[in-house]
């Protein structure tokens, strides 16, 4: 593709990192960008490599213009701690960016510059649940649309099409009939998400049902729901949280009215489950960003269910589970652990409302001290009124005189989904609403 034309190709493989590498233990697949892997490729095309050393540093000073901060590189640096006058505020250890994110972001950011610009590109959904990076990628001409194309969409699609999914994956079904059109796919599904797909998939070949612990409503949940019936014979139960998991249990226990359950349960099992048939054997996975405790807890229930249904001895012919919860979200979620055992006044979570990992470290934070979700530092209008997001409720709702007086401390996290930059924002905001200047601060 030295030319600029984009039709001469059939593979293109890029693995960009910034220069970082994953953690010890974690694999990140390089990204295949390829026209859809059904259609054979003309022997004429060429494989092409985009790791090539100008488009790499074009792309790593782009995106490091967008998202990075020097001011969150410097409290990092100080032992994620920034103080003045009467404000301290204190970093967790681990936030923001993870490592699947920032391989989604490069990959967005290569394909853009590889395509020719009147080539569109278009996205499945969200690259990452971040409004801002989203609006940044828009910007650079990249087309959102459904997660799940409509048929009005698929029409529109055409043979060599570039087609972008997103970190936490699609569906087995809109993957097949991007494939059917010729689409050229740029997978940036991260590795730890196919983890899950793999151990789904397991179970679905040994007529498993997938019990996933997630929200059946989140692209990542769907995506490795679709994975439970790749061999036809599986099916898949999404359970939210543990009140959903007891339910299930008891079932499996007890037995219970069927319509009840399937009604309780509508839009969150697979075609053609049948809680008398499909709960014999179960498997346990979950989305790779639930909370820790809760997933394990899920386990046990469903384990402690399955050896009173059947026996001690039996339970491995009945019960399988495999940890699926992401190294990056494990660590957010310890270091706010760590950080919430220190005195604190109040604590803000930033990242976007729809975000699963996020949610999860604002309700560790509500459960210990006044915590405040917020997706900018727009957000913290005066030290008197904070808008903020009720993920209970589902709403942004308007805390009054939310920044106490005095001496204080206030802690901060941030998903995996955000960025550097919208952390300095917040860290600015802070202690301008406080009268101190961070220039001023950081000068000395
Ligand atoms: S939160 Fe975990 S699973 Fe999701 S993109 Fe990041 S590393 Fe991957």
């Amino acid at each position: 593709m030295e030319d600029g034309s984009w039709g001469d190709y059939d593979l293109i493989t890029i693995k960009i990192r910034n220069g970082k590498s994953f953690p010890a233990g974690r694999h990140q697949p390089p990204c295949y960008i390829s026209p859809a892997m059904s259609i054979e490729a003309p022997a004429a095309q060429k494989k092409v490599n985009l790791r090539r050393p100008d488009i790499l540093e074009a792309v790593q000073a782009q995106v490091l213009s967008h998202y990075r901060s020097e001011l969150v590189e410097r409290v990092r640096a100080n032992g994620c701690v920034l103080s003045a006058d009467s404000l301290t505020v204190k970093l967790a250890k681990e936030f923001g960016f993870c490592y699947g994110v920032e391989r989604a972001i490069d990959l967005a950011y290569a394909a853009r510059k590889y395509f020719p610009s009147d080539k569109p590109i278009y996205l499945l959904g969200e690259i990452i649940h971040n409004p801002e990076v989203n609006d940044q990628i828009r910007n650079m001409g990249i087309q959102i649309i459904s997660p799940k194309p409509t048929e009005d969409e698929m029409t529109r699609l055409h043979a060599g099409d570039v087609v972008m999914i997103p970190a936490f994956g699609t569906e087995v079904g809109t993957r097949k009939r991007l494939e059917e059109k010729g689409c050229v796919l740029v997978d940036t599904t991260c590795g730890d998400v196919m983890s899950v797909w793999k151990r789904v998939r397991q179970y679905s070949k040994e007529s498993v049902t997938s019990i996933i612990h997630g929200k059946a409503w989140h692209e990542e949940t769907k995506a490795t729901s679709s994975q439970a019936r790749a061999y036809g014979s599986g099916h898949y139960l999404v359970v939210f949280n543990l009140a959903e998991t007891d339910y299930v249990c008891r079932y499996i226990v007890l037995g219970g009215d069927k319509r009840e359950f399937l009604d309780k349960f509508a839009g969150s099992y697979s075609q053609g489950f049948d809680p008398e048939l499909h709960l014999r054997a179960v498997g346990v996975a979950n989305q790779t960003t639930m909370l820790r405790g809760e997933t394990e807890e899920v386990q046990r229930r469903f384990k402690a269910a399955m050896e009173k249904k059947y026996g001690a001895g039996e339970v491995a012919e009945h019960f399988r589970f495999f940890d699926t919860i992401c190294g990056a979200t494990q660590d957010r979620q310890d270091a706010l652990q760590k950080l919430l055992r220190e005195p604190m006044n109040l604590l803000i979570v930033i990242g976007g409302y729809n975000s699963s990992n996020t949610s999860h470290l604002a309700e560790m934070g509500e459960a210990k001290l006044p915590t405040y979700f917020i997706k900018n530092a727009a957000k913290m209008e005066s030290d008197k009124l904070i808008r903020h997001y009720d993920q209970h409720d589902k709403k942004e709702i308007e805390t009054r005189d939310w920044l106490p007086y005095g001496k204080i401390t206030v802690g901060i996290t941030a998903g995996a989904s955000c960025p550097n930059n919208l952390i300095e924002d917040v860290i600015r905001r802070l202690f301008e609403l406080r009268g101190i200047s961070v220039q001023k601060l950081l000068a000395n």
